[in-house]
């Protein structure tokens, strides 16, 4: 019968085999989560043999693992900005870019300054969830075009208490959508930005499981920026703040939309790879 410790083994030489990257971190996680204990709990019970079933489900969540399904979508949930949200196929998994995105809001804003917060494109969330918690006074208020997504985001809202957000199923391309913006006081959107043509170089565990209409705007990438930024520029209030995330290359042009629509202040920010990610300007 084999241990704990020599199937996790096995599951790393197969992972590995089929290209995961951190093959030995996946096999851990996977069995963990079979388990269900947290991944440093597994070395306590290395020399434990797995029941029957307990090797039936790790089988089935490395076969998973090996087509390339994201592991977020196999165990069913990941960590953002110290909060567990739960993730389907439905939304796009939170990324760790995107928390400075949320941690440059959360330090550019008095807690008591802010009374309402408009996140465009709420996916599973976690922006608007994380923001809802850091300021408990603001009334926090998601827009998604996707009905699935809403499903989730709601759900991860109750998990975490969050009572100060709700969140809407709207199209920003529609004609009825200006008053959304109204005394908001913060803007914030992590779009679809990736363009039509470097969305089929993306990596398979994006192409073959995460929402399309997640992550590319089936253009230029920048599509939702313009839009936002038009749309922001007659209906976003003087002195409300916009904060966007946007994808390596993508700041200068991003800069350029915002000021031509009567924000200033541009700022750029760096995530931990050095590229430049967020961006932020003021309403004139
Ligand atoms: N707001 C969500 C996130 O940042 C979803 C974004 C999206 O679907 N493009 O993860």
């Amino acid at each position: 019968m084999l241990t704990l410790l020599e199937s996790i083994e096995l599951s790393t030489e197969y992972l590995q085999k089929k290209e995961i990257e951190s093959p030995h971190l996946n096999a851990e996680l996977l069995l963990a989560d079979v388990l269900n204990c947290k991944r440093l709990e597994l070395f306590l019970r290395f020399d434990k043999p797995l029941s029957e079933n307990e090797k039936i489900r790790y089988r089935e969540y490395l076969k998973r693992r090996a087509a390339k399904e994201p592991l977020q979508y196999i165990v069913g949930s990941t960590s953002f900005y110290g909060l567990d949200f739960i993730v389907n196929e439905s939304v796009l998994i939170p990324r760790q870019e995107t928390e400075i995105l949320v941690e440059t809001i959360i330090n550019s804003h008095k807690k008591e300054s802010v009374k309402k917060i408009l996140d465009v494109g709420f996916g599973s969330g976690c922006i608007s969830i994380t923001l809802a918690k850091y300021f408990p006074d603001a009334e926090v208020v998601g827009i998604d075009i996707s009905e699935d997504a809403h499903n989730i985001a709601v759900e991860n809202a109750e998990k975490l208490n969050a009572g100060n957000v709700h969140f809407e199923i709207k199209d920003i391309f529609s004609s009825e959508i200006t008053e959304i913006f109204s005394e908001a006081d913060i803007v914030v959107s992590n779009p679809p930005y990736v363009s039509l043509e470097e969305y089929d170089i993306l990596q398979d565990e994006i192409v073959k499981y995460e929402p399309k209409m997640a992550v590319s705007d089936n253009g230029n990438g920048l599509q939702f920026y313009e839009r936002i930024c038009e749309l922001g520029k007659t209906n976003i209030k003087k002195g409300s703040s916009l904060y966007f995330e946007v994808s390596a290359g993508q700041s200068n042009a991003v800069a350029e939309i915002l000021r031509k629509n009567n924000f200033s202040e541009v700022k750029i920010l760096k995530d931990y790879a050095e590229i430049e990610r967020v961006i932020s300007g003021v309403k004139k």
